[in-house]
């Protein structure tokens, strides 16, 4: 059994609706009792698609399931809740990025872990550490460094209870 951490992203057809779906898919995935979901945030989206802002979040659960099988998994619940992919970064109903797998790097061509993106992405890591403020990375990085105030800025925390 391993501990892995998910990133959530939305901002399509009721982006916190699909969170909410997103969390319960996940919760077939999780060993009983280990799922811990962050509250939702509020991000303004990465590059230059103009689009609706995104809802975040980031969860953990424990999971017997290998690498690639998890991923299969993410990509399913992505296109039961209507994932179509166009352009890069453009708007989705769903995203859900594997960000660790224990502490396994994992370089294959369909999954790289840790997620390529995640210590320059402010709507992982300040929901990551609403879960995990302790975690180190694989690459002994502690992920309190890689939180700066700029980051916490970024972001808008929405009061929800889930
Ligand atoms: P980004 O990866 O920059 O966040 P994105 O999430 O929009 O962009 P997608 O179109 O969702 O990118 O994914 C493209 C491919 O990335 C997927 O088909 C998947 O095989 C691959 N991939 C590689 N590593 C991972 C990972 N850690 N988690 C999820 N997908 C991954
Ligand atoms: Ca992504
Ligand atoms: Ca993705």
């Amino acid at each position: 059994m391993t501990q892995v951490f998910v990133a959530l992203g939305a901002n399509l057809e009721d982006p916190k609706a699909q969170l909410d779906n997103a969390v319960t898919a996940l919760s077939a995935l999780a060993e009983q009792d280990s799922l811990k979901v962050s509250p939702y945030y509020c991000s303004t989206p990465m590059g230059d698609v103009v689009q609706p802002d995104y809802i975040n979040a980031v969860a953990s659960f424990n999971t017997k399931l290998r690498p690639l099988a998890l991923l299969d998994a993410l990509q399913q619940i992505e296109n039961t809740q209507g994932r179509v992919r166009k352009e890069r970064w453009g708007p989705r109903t769903l995203d859900l990025d594997l960000l660790l797998y224990g502490d396994e790097i994992i370089d294959e061509p369909r999954l790289k872990v840790p997620h390529y993106g995640m210590k320059e992405r402010s709507f992982v890591l300040v929901p990551l550490s609403a879960i995990a403020p302790d975690l180190v990375l694989p690459c002994k990085t502690t992920l309190r460094s890689l939180i700066s105030d700029k980051f916490l800025a970024e972001l808008q925390r929405l009061d929800n209870d889930h």
